[in-house]
């Protein structure tokens, strides 16, 4: 309607609505192709390329636009200007994915949901790219690519295989308490509209005094907690493989606006030093009673993506796209995912992956130490100095025309003069890891039959390891947590292999 655009070739020259004919010498039509059909050829050579390479995780995703609401003014600990007053509003692009399984998979299987979150600030853009469990399976960077090979395709038979799995957690044990969250009731949430999400690691909020603040990040759902039972997501799988995508697109599509509250916890660098918890380590929570939870704003996604390649497949999500106010801690995970993801993008969308539309800043960019490459999409910063410490047009700082302090050096901070020796960072396990999964096995405890459900979740997978030994080493690292619990897994497996 209203749209008189005429169909042309990429290079805009127009197609007439006519078939390729070509006459055989008898009148008979249609039997022959020509190079010179220039609009069959590139139409055949690009549909050959449609395909980028697909995310090695977080494949499978929904995502939507919205916007973000500051409900506190936050300048008592961070400079952040979209959190410096009350009633701010700041648009948003989000994305809701599994981890594993491949992007045509079923969305309702068991799975951590990535939760990516880009704030269009107008001090350039940030990155949440957060979790729906406060947690993570591993602390050392290095075991990422084998935590993640190890949920996904047997490298021989190329099924997903529970030994591998367990193989792989009982070796790196660490991550039990996200082991337990992943096969508690929250292991198949219903719907991005219905899960929590997690800043995982440890943030800190800066000033442009260099002072900070050590924060972690809650984003709650203001629909409830909605999970699906084992059976019901098995169920769901087979029938609707996309019901996740389906469920939040037509929520928003009918104008059903899901919302979060947006929480911090707070720390400051002196309690730090005190805490019980070592705060640079992911498989473990700031407890809410130490640290409680304080809202600093509101989330709402009301907005579908026009084009879903265009919108959602080309964003690309960092950690390391931060703004003035906030920024990395010393978590050796956060620090090698600041390579990791912008790595990721490059390879996957090229290296001017920042100039596609999704992903460009709202805020002014100008970035000419920064040029070419494949797929340079501006004036590519035409004749300007190409080269640091030019004379003839010096680079202008924020300071220079602003005539203030930007509170981007605030993401430096003199802070974290940490004193000691330079050593390979270790991930070995300590009774201490047992104290929060215990924990959180009392809190799973305090809804009827929820314990229950989570061993059942666990037979059926803990079932399908092929070694006895391997089994019995599962068993053992659930005692750690619990006893019962690990005596009620033993019994119910063996019992489960023998009824087969
Ligand atoms: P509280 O006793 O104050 O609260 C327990 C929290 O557990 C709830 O607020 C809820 O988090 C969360 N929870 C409930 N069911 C599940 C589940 N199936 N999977 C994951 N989380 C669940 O907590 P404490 O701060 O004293 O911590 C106790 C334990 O709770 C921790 O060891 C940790 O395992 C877990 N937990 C703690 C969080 C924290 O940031 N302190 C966050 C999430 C879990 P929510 O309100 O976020 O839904």
């Amino acid at each position: 309607m209203g749209d008189d655009r005429y169909y042309t070739l990429a290079e805009g020259r127009p197609v007439a609505n006519s078939k390729t004919a070509v006459l055989m010498r008898n009148g008979q039509g249609g039997g022959l192709g020509l190079l010179q059909d220039t609009h069959l050829i590139e139409t055949l050579a690009h549909f050959s390329r449609e395909r980028i390479p697909e995310r090695v995780v977080h494949a499978k995703a929904v995502g939507s636009y919205g916007e973000f609401e500051a409900t506190r003014d936050c300048s008592d600990f961070t400079c952040a200007s979209f959190l410096n007053k009350v009633g701010k509003k700041t648009s948003v692009l989000q994305r809701v994915s599994t981890v594993g399984p491949e992007s045509g998979s079923a969305d309702t299987s068991r799975d951590v949901h990535g939760w990516s979150m880009k704030l269009y600030t107008d001090e350039g853009n940030l990155d949440w790219v957060f979790n729906n469990t406060p947690v993570f399976f591993i602390r050392d960077p290095i075991k990422f690519p084998s935590l993640n090979r190890s949920h996904k395709r047997h490298p021989q038979s190329h099924l997903p295989d529970a030994t591998m799995f367990w193989d792989f957690h009982v070796g790196n044990p660490e991550g039990i308490h996200q082991l337990i969250i992943l096969f508690s009731d929250r292991g198949t949430p219903k719907s991005p509209r219905y899960m929590n999400a997690y800043s995982g690691h440890t943030y800190k909020f800066t000033k442009a005094d260099g002072s900070f603040t050590y924060a972690k990040i809650h984003i709650k759902t203001q629909q409830g907690i909605q999970n699906f039972s084992r059976e019901e997501a098995t169920k769901i799988a087979g029938k609707n493989p996309d019901y996740m995508i389906e469920d939040m697109f037509q929520a928003v599509e009918r104008g059903d606006y899901p919302v979060w509250n947006v929480y911090v916890q707070l720390m400051s660098p002196e309690e730090a030093e005190k805490y019980e918890v070592n705060i640079f380590d992911m498989t473990k929570v700031w407890s809410h009673k130490d640290f409680p939870l304080q809202q600093i704003g509101r989330l709402t996604m009301n907005r579908n993506p026009r084009n879903y390649f265009a919108d959602i497949e080309q964003a690309a999500f960092s950690p390391s796209t931060m703004v003035p106010g906030f920024a990395a801690s010393a978590d050796p995970m956060l620090q090698a995912r600041l390579f990791a993801y912008p790595d990721a993008a490059r390879y996957r969308l090229g290296v001017n992956y920042q100039q596609l539309p999704t992903n460009a800043a709202k805020a002014q960019v100008y970035s000419p130490f920064q040029r070419d490459g494949r797929m340079r999409l501006d004036d590519n910063y035409g004749g300007d100095p190409n080269y640091i410490g030019s004379s003839i047009k010096p680079t202008k700082f924020y300071q220079d025309v602003k005539g203030s302090s930007p509170g981007a050096l605030s993401q430096h901070t003199d802070h974290e003069n940490w004193v000691g020796e330079v050593a390979a960072y270790t991930s070995e396990i300590t009774d201490a890891d047992f104290v929060q999964p215990a924990a959180l096995w009392g809190v799973i405890g305090r809804e009827p039959g929820h314990q229950d459900r989570v061993i059942e979740n666990l037979v059926l997978s803990v079932s399908e390891v092929k070694y006895p030994e391997l089994r019995k080493a599962v068993y053992s690292l659930f005692s750690r947590v619990n006893k019962d619990l690990g005596l009620a897994l033993e019994e119910r497996t063996e019992a489960a292999i023998k009824a087969t």
